[in-house]
């Protein structure tokens, strides 16, 4: 019995439902569970991924030992639909499309009208009463076989299309005379036969065989495996083909077919949105040939057709809790649902369309939290055309994918990898795409096609990749062949520059300065929602005012990494830095060092202030002391360029400062720098500049405190490996605290810290953490020590390979690495907590942005993250879906 169910490989729609997506594929669980829901589906039968799988492996023999169940459940259909297969008085006929767990759009390859020969020709257009569309039926199956089955180009196809419309004087294939097709039928049966050596077949039962082969093997077809590498989808899943009886839309006028998503995928209103075209087959849609008309026209075309077109959307959202991607055809006035899948949706409607259905009761705002990826998130940070910027309009089409992007003109997939590589930034722009053209999309900032709607094969990818893209620009001409693109006057060609808005659907001349984009008041909310969930906060890594109050309004809880050295770069404090650095004595240091600390105090102030009433780590000096003297070339130039009317004694007082500057070069030269004396160890060597920092942070607080702002400050030490170290600096802040306590009264609460990012610390955990108050893991230092790679030199000379030969899954720099660096912060994490109880814990490297690293700080027990302000509404949504236990 067990054997039996698991050798089923046949299951008619009555038997599935939406649960046996792995085994029946998206598409086919779904048209199983619209069955079962009452919606009309036109009968039909799925042959699971297993069958796919076992195909591949075992080749023709497989099909051998289903065709029998094949056979049945083709009867079954014959009985429901009361046709009959390659035989009159109505003929049957299926589409054949193939539909893995996962949806993939446009990757796999469908046929209808199967069953069509010279047989049952006849016998469609007595039983449709029309001729003409027996003929386009045929001409249609013949094509789409020939592409799918035999792998014929479609440019002969195209040709004869092209010659009978010359012929006939007519510019689209719908207004083919019944002459017109007929003669295409010839035609394309004459090529199929000098094409592939034999002729079209003829018994339906082979058409039958044959597409169902096709389908199994366009799984591993080249862009099929493209795809799922881009999106990270497993080679193993399989595809399910679905065997459905034909409904036609091309019947005539009282026919149409379309496809439309529930609410609106680009920027999430609860509005039927989609397109239809009336008369025409599933592919003319998204073919993008015709443009179709927008879905809220069949209102006015056929009513009836349309409110209960927005019964069947209403009843699919409130079963799948999500919105829909739906297909449709109406033949003669009834309509059929040929297919549903959640509808792929741009960022800003991921968030509003959630935020919407937790108004609306459909789900809870735990769900609404695991609908808006961290991706998403990112995305609502895009760029954006501002409204007060003059721009010349070079044409206008629909706003497929919203965004801005800019960059040259390419015309074709190759070539904007090849110019992507030489770090060009382009603009892909065809009269429509493909997905052979799928190298292309992944490597542009935007796409701009003439032709297509809002699901035309460019519109869903780019919208599904979040790239701005236009589509539909009927206005522009493009020839590919002499690379130029042309609207009236106006000829650009490949290398012009062009900006794409793809939330408004312009296309813009030139390079247009473009703005970070807002959080919308409802993603706000959601990110409130998400902070409520989560266990960690969210802090930041801000140098500056202006970075604190940014990330305040992202919503951080705090700074996690305030990066004292970016204070003394600015043109006026670097020459105080480098005299102090090059001073002889300690005197001239500490004259130096007095005129940074007032500068670094008022920094400190504005930054107190910003982030009233929350924690502020600020770090103690960490690079080495090389990094803010000029380099050598530049001290001589200097010295030559000392100006020859200058007195004598000034100058030669000047060369002397500039002289003695080049051996303060000379001296601190190092090895690996890196490694060398910088972070805690050059306040070890100086401790007067570390006191210098202390003292303007305390002073700043102490102020900020006076002015009534809430103020929390922790002072941190990098580079932190020996107890003996930290011990000296917690000793150096409690007695300049107490210094200032003794001489102004006030008091502050401070917390003293130390950077983990040396594997020595880690291992004496126990040691620092007896005079640390809180612990920050500098993932980015830790991960090069850990692994002892130097990160430029890794990244530049061998990461890359490394990651190509899987020996590395992931850049260790970007996600993470749980396995090494991670296992360390586990160690510290457990020593910490058992000597220090409340000691808090978070992490400040460039991971903590990174949502995989974060879940990995969630499980870790971690207090916070920090990251930069940019980065912060996605740690906040990637905190809570930690906390709620999913991963994207
Ligand atoms: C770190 O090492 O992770 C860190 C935050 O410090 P920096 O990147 O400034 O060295
Ligand atoms: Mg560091």
């Amino acid at each position: 019995m067990r054997d039996e169910v698991k050798r089923k490989f046949v299951y008619d729609f009555e038997e599935g439902d939406a649960a046996m997506t792995n085994l029946l594929g998206g598409k086919g669980a779904n048209l199983a569970q619209m069955v079962r829901n009452g919606l009309r589906v036109p009968p039909g039968f799925i042959i699971t991924t297993q069958a796919c799988l076992s195909y591949l492996q075992e080749g023709e023999k497989l099909l051998e030992d289903i065709w029998p169940s094949i056979r049945e459940a083709l009867s079954r259909l014959e009985v429901k639909t009361g046709k009959k297969w390659g035989k009159g008085p109505f003929p049957l006929l299926v589409s054949v499309r193939s539909g893995a767990p996962v949806s993939m759009p446009g990757m796999m390859d469908t046929i209808l009208n199967l069953g069509l020969n010279s047989e049952t020709l006849p016998l469609l257009s007595h039983a449709s009463q029309n001729e003409r569309f027996a003929f386009d039926s045929y001409r249609r199956f013949i094509q789409m076989y020939a592409e799918v089955v035999k792998g014929l180009a479609s440019a002969s196809f195209e040709e004869i299309l092209a010659e009978v419309k010359a012929r006939e004087k007519i510019q689209f294939d719908y207004e083919i005379s019944t002459d017109g097709m007929r003669s295409v039928v010839s035609a394309f049966l004459a090529i199929y036969e000098a094409k592939v050596g034999e002729p079209f077949p003829q018994d339906p039962w082979e058409q039958l065989r044959q597409a169902i082969a096709a389908v199994f093997r366009s799984w591993n077809s080249s862009r099929a495996i493209t795809y799922r590498e881009l999106n990270s989808i497993p080679h193993t899943l399989g595809t399910a083909v679905n065997v459905v009886s034909m409904v036609f839309g091309n019947l005539g006028e009282q026919c149409g077919t379309g496809v439309c998503f529930t609410r609106n995928p680009s920027n999430g209103c609860p509005d039927l949105y989609g397109e239809f075209l009336i008369n025409a087959q599933g592919e003319d849609v998204v073919a993008g040939v015709r443009t179709p008309l927008p879905i809220s026209e069949l209102r006015y075309v056929m009513p009836d057709m349309h409110e209960e077109l927005l019964g069947v959307a209403h009843s699919l959202e409130n079963y799948y809790k999500d919105m829909q991607d739906v297909e449709f055809t109406i033949e003669n006035r009834r309509l059929y649902i040929l297919q549903t899948r959640e509808g792929k949706r741009s960022a800003a409607a991921a968030v509003k369309i959630a935020h919407d259905m937790v108004r609306e009761q459909i789900i809870n705002r735990q769900e609404a939290l695991k609908r808006v990826t961290p991706r998403d998130a990112e995305l609502l940070l895009h760029k954006q055309v501002p409204s007060d910027v003059h721009v010349s309009l070079l044409a206008e089409g629909l706003p497929a994918s919203p965004g801005a992007g800019k960059g040259i003109i390419t015309f074709t997939p190759d070539e904007a990898v090849r110019l992507t590589s030489e770090g060009q930034k382009v603009v892909l722009v065809r009269p429509e795409t493909s997905p052979d053209d799928i190298h292309g999309l992944a490597v542009a900032e935007a796409v701009v096609t003439s032709r297509g709607g809002m699901t035309s094969h460019a519109a869903v990818v780019a919208r599904g990749m979040g790239k701005p893209c236009v589509t539909g620009c009927e206005s522009l001409s493009i020839n590919i062949e002499q690379g130029i693109l042309q609207k009236g006057d106006i000829v650009l060609s490949a290398g012009d520059f062009i900006t794409v808005d793809g939330s408004y659907g312009r296309v813009l001349l030139g390079d247009v300065p473009l703005v970070d984009a807002q959080i919308t008041a409802e993603f706000s909310e959601m990110l409130q929602w998400a902070d409520n969930v989560a266990s960690l906060q969210v802090w930041a890594n801000a140098d500056t005012p202006l970075d604190a109050k940014r990330a305040r309004e992202f919503g951080a809880k705090g700074i996690g990494l305030c990066r004292t050295e970016h204070m003394f770069m600015s043109q006026e404090r670097l020459p105080i830095m480098e005299r102090m650095i090059v001073a002889e004595s300690k005197e001239k240091r500490l004259s130096d060092l007095e005129l940074l600390k007032a500068m670094q105090k008022e920094d400190f102030r504005a930054i107190f202030t910003e982030m009233d009433g929350y924690p502020v780590i600020i770090r103690l000096l960490d690079p080495p002391l090389h990094e803010f003297l000029p380099k050598e070339g530049d001290i001589k130039k200097r010295i030559l360029e000392l100006p020859t009317d200058m007195e004598e004694k000034e100058r030669l007082f000047r060369e002397e400062e500039l002289i003695d500057m080049l051996k303060k070069i000379e001296s601190l030269k190092e090895v690996n720098p890196m490694m060398g004396f910088r972070g805690c160890r050059v306040g070890i060597i100086y401790p007067e500049i570390y006191e210098m920092q202390i003292r303007a942070i305390l002073e700043a607080a102490i102020e900020a405190q006076k002015n009534g702002v809430t103020v929390i400050p922790e002072i941190m030490i990098p580079l932190v490996g020996i107890s003996g170290e930290m011990e000296f600096f917690r000793h150096t802040v409690d007695r300049i605290a107490q210094e200032y306590y003794k001489s102004t009264g006030a008091s502050i609460d401070y917390k003293v810290g130390s950077m983990i990012e040396v594997p020595r610390a880690i291992l004496i955990t126990e040691k620092i953490a007896l005079y640390a108050d809180f612990f920050s893991f500098g993932t980015n230092d830790l991960t090069q020590a850990v692994f002892a790679y130097s990160r430029d030199d890794a990244e530049s000379k061998f990461l890359g390979a490394y990651l190509e030969k899987e020996l590395l899954t992931e850049n260790p720099f970007h996600i993470l690495d749980r396995e090494g660096v991670g296992e360390m912060m586990h160690f510290c994490v457990d020593k910490a907590r058992k000597t220090r109880q409340n000691i808090s814990l978070g992490i400040c490297g460039e991971h903590g942005g990174n949502p995989e690293s974060i879940a990995f700080c969630h499980a870790l027990g971690l207090d916070y993250v920090s990251c930069s302000p940019f980065r912060i509404p996605v740690a906040r949504l990637a905190a809570a879906q930690a906390a709620l236990g999913f991963t994207n």
